[in-house]
């Protein structure tokens, strides 16, 4: 189903400007960077981006704040500082979210709702910055051992498309707390928001270069931040195969360097499930952000009982999605967020078609929509869980859905993927809910419920998924150096093997 309503036809808009300590100052080599409205494949601005001059520049600011005022603030006030960014969060939420919308494509009340859960995580993680705490270690009773944790150091963050505000509040939020300095490397595709980001970070008054802010392209920009001897450690968000390039780059200086990648996400439903529940949650959880999202159901395992019925009915509901422009609220998901992207999904699902996996929805491009990266809500069943639709990561809104015969099968094929996010089941076997979790490879599981993204919960992946933890006290870690301390408190003489 589409709908369709103008979006803002305003005339390109400029940010010729980088954030580099404290300061608003042109891209060294003058480029600008368009990005495009994926709901009009018109250029709505034009950026200034960053190349590795200006990545070195960044991270001098951040390492002189490192150093200077940032280490003179007390984690308390380290704390008061993120809510006062949280705040003006809230207040420009709109401005925001209309960035966010023109950039990506996600409908505005999305992006609306990931403004104010971005200013959530950061104000959980202003109240932890006063509760970093070593431990005293009872190493000998003449002597007191402690732990500091202390800053990593400079930090690279390194965002991608599809949620840059949720993700750049998921990594600025433990990294201040822990008194770390930050430059951020937004996806070249979304740039705008972050910029105003920046404006935000100046206006809560951050000291001068704890926050820097360089678009660029990640070839450019993002290596050379990678590789940067100064940088201290990469928080990165995106594909596994860059991963892996960020981790060789990474290596010059054996930085420390944490992962979320991509998922293929099993949603299993046992028939002793309730059927309404897991299946009004099934189509939220494959299709929202139009499939762009690494924690989406993008495989739904359905015991054979009940296969046919579920199957048909998430087909139905997937056919009653409003796919629409962004600005539209009746919109349920917007375009892809780029031409390629788009080119992707539809490759899938021409793959899907070939493979012999049977079409219950979508495959094509929505009516009424002429322009635009649109694709209608596709679910195919029957599929083989070791072909490529449900091996590799779509990151659009394809769904595919299996039957499996008991508990070990469902665990079986919902491990047999080289991801491991995300994972789910629905059942009303309570020893079932607690033996499937346990043994489904992925770094969270639900039971009755899918992707409880939050930030007291760490999130984070097992094997190509990634590795490190965002979210929850555990982020903390991520962010911090354990130092040891020693102090003897003896009297005697200490013996002196050599003396002897
Ligand atoms: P991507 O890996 O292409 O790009 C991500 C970022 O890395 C961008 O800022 C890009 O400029 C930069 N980059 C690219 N090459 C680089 C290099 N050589 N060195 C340094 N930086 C480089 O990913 P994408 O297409 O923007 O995002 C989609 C991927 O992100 C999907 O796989 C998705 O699953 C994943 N993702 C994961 C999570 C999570 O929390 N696990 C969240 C969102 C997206």
């Amino acid at each position: 189903m589409s709908v369709a309503a103008d979006a803002p036809t305003n005339e390109p808009r400029f940010y010729d400007r980088l954030f580099i300590g404290g300061e608003w100052v042109a891209a060294k080599s003058g480029r600008l960077i368009q990005t495009i409205d994926p709901a009009t494949e018109d250029v709505w601005a034009h950026v200034a981006e960053a190349d590795a001059d200006d990545v070195d520049a960044a991270v001098d600011a951040a390492r002189q704040a490192l150093r200077g005022p940032w280490a003179g603030f007390s984690p308390t006030r380290r704390g008061e500082l993120i809510a006062a960014l949280a705040g003006l969060m809230r207040r420009d939420a709109r401005t925001l979210a209309e960035m966010e919308s023109r950039d990506n494509g996600k409908p505005l009340r999305d992006t609306l709702g990931e403004v104010q859960r971005a200013a959530d995580w950061l104000v959980f993680f202003a109240g932890a910055a006063d509760k970093i705490n070593g431990l005293q270690i009872p190493y000998r009773p003449d002597a007191l051992a402690y732990t500091r944790l202390e800053p990593v150091g400079v930090v690279g963050a390194i965002l991608p498309w599809n949620s840059p505000i949720s993700l750049c509040s998921w990594k600025l939020g433990p990294a201040l707390a822990a008194g770390n300095t930050v430059v951020l490397k937004p996806a070249e595709q979304t740039p705008v928001s972050l910029l105003e980001i920046g404006r935000l970070v100046q206006e809560a008054g951050f000291p001068a270069g704890v926050v820097n802010v360089v678009p660029g392209y990640g070839s450019i920009a993002g290596a050379a931040l990678a590789a940067h001897p100064r940088v201290s450690k990469i928080s990165f968000t995106g594909h596994h195969a860059t991963a892996a390039r960020i981790m060789q780059a990474a290596s010059g200086n054996l930085k420390r360097c944490s992962f979320e990648c991509g998922g293929k996400s099993p949603y299993i439903v046992f028939a002793d499930a309730d059927f309404e529940r897991a299946l009004s949650v099934a189509v939220h959880s494959a299709f929202r952000s139009t499939g762009q999202s690494c924690s989406l159901a993008s495989r739904i395992f359905v015991e054979r009982p009940i296969y046919e019925k579920f199957a048909t009915a998430v087909a139905d509901r997937a056919s009653r999605i409003r796919v629409g422009m962004p600005f539209d609220e009746r919109t349920h998901i917007g375009p892809h967020s780029s031409a390629e992207q788009r080119t992707k999904t539809e490759s899938y699902i021409t793959l899907g078609k070939e493979s012999g996996a049977r079409l219950l929805t979508g495959g094509g491009r929505p009516e009424g929509l002429p322009r635009g990266y649109f694709v209608e809500p596709t679910v195919f069943a029957d599929v083989d869980n070791r072909s490529r639709l449900a091996q590799e990561e779509v990151f659009g809104p394809v769904l595919s859905v299996m039957p499996f015969d008991d508990e070990d099968e469902a665990v079986a094929l919902a491990n047999d993927s080289d991801y491991g996010l995300v994972g789910g089941l629905w059942t009303s076997n309570v020893g079932r809910a607690h033996r499937v979790a346990g043994r489904i490879e992925a770094g969270l599981v639900s039971v009755n419920t899918f992707r409880p993204v939050h930030y007291m919960l760490p999130y984070g992946g097992y094997k190509l998924s990634g590795f490190g933890r965002e979210n929850g006290l555990d982020a903390i870690r991520e962010f911090t150096e354990v130092k040891t301390v020693v102090i003897d408190l003896a009297t005697a003489l200490p013996t002196d093997p050599f003396a002897e």
